[in-house]
């Protein structure tokens, strides 16, 4: 039912309706959005199930959502923050479970948050054909201590450049639907994060990643780190946007009650950068909603 990537579909002809009827502007439409990024217990540092996801999902006017836990890592690297190798079948059961027991009400999804970090390539490829995952996003996780040891020199501008650098690797690995959090850095270097010393780089690694064709994430749960402002901020979502760069929404939800968190705030944010549409992945293949529509469909909790 939704245009993907290019032609026009249904969304054009329910606009249309919609303008014809103005008393009825107000009035939610039917859900049509997707979350796309949130975590279950399985990861240590997340609390409720994905059916008490799927419960503010709905009431939040969302049409599905898209578990997307952290992915374990070979030889146990960077264990504290994720799910056991051996707890993927647990894992998908869990996903499963949820997804019948909302048949009909919200689309649920499997999905994965899965790291980047140079060297782990041929890991997540084959991770990756273990289960038909819906949504993929590539991370790059500053804050762990295996990422600082091995990247991290003592000099924090340095630190951050390289961070950019393994956005763009990560896209360009071909192996991620989206890059989430894509400036997640400047929360662990704030004292030393400058954006127009960064530019530069950041325009690099942007247009490395719009030759990909991968989308990145706005990720709304930055508004509660230590620069209070989603992930990436407004520059670089207009840089995106100048370079047709798709955006996937995600609250990055740890707790049932943040799904879809501050989802008309990202959307507004969305429109003044430029953007008129967003997107989101279903059987990895990216489907898109104009801004518009999406923030007629959503309701409040
Ligand atoms: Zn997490
Ligand atoms: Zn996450």
């Amino acid at each position: 039912m939704y245009q993907n990537r290019r032609g026009h579909s249904t969304t054009d002809r329910i606009l249309d309706t919609m303008t014809e009827s103005q008393s009825e502007n107000t009035k939610p439409i039917e859900p049509i959005l997707y979350e796309s990024h949130m975590h279950t217990p399985l990861c240590r540092h997340s609390v409720g199930d994905p059916e008490e996801y799927a419960t503010i999902a709905e009431r939040r006017g969302l049409k599905g959502i898209i578990v997307t836990c952290h992915n374990p890592l070979p030889d146990g690297l960077a264990q504290g923050s994720r799910m056991y190798l051996e707890q993927m079948e647990e894992y998908f059961a869990l996903v499963a479970r949820a997804r019948k027991a909302w048949e009909g009400r919200v689309d649920v999804r499997l999905g994965l948050e899965a790291d980047y970090m140079p060297g782990l390539e041929s890991f997540i490829e084959k991770q990756l054909q273990s289960a038909p995952f819906h949504h993929v996003l590539g991370s790059v996780h500053p804050q762990l201590e295996e990422y600082k040891a091995r990247f991290f020199t003592g000099d924090a501008v340095a630190f951050q450049r390289t961070y950019f650098e393994h956005l763009a690797q990560a896209a360009e690995t071909g192996l991620y639907d989206t890059l989430s959090h894509p400036d997640l850095v400047k929360n662990f270097t704030a004292s030393q994060w400058g954006l127009k010393r960064m530019l530069p780089d950041i325009q690099r690694a942007l247009d490395r990643i719009a030759a990909t064709g991968t989308a990145m994430e706005l990720n709304t749960s930055g508004l509660l780190k230590t620069i209070p402002e989603m992930n990436p901020g407004p520059e670089i979502l207009r840089e995106m946007q100048q370079r047709n760069i798709p955006v996937v929404l995600g609250a990055d939800a740890h707790k049932p009650e943040r799904v879809a968190d501050k989802f008309e705030m990202a959307l507004d944010l969305l429109e003044q950068a430029g953007h008129n549409e967003i997107s989101f992945f279903l059987n990895r293949q990216r489907q898109t909603v104009p801004i518009a529509l999406a923030r007629k469909s959503l309701r409040n909790l």
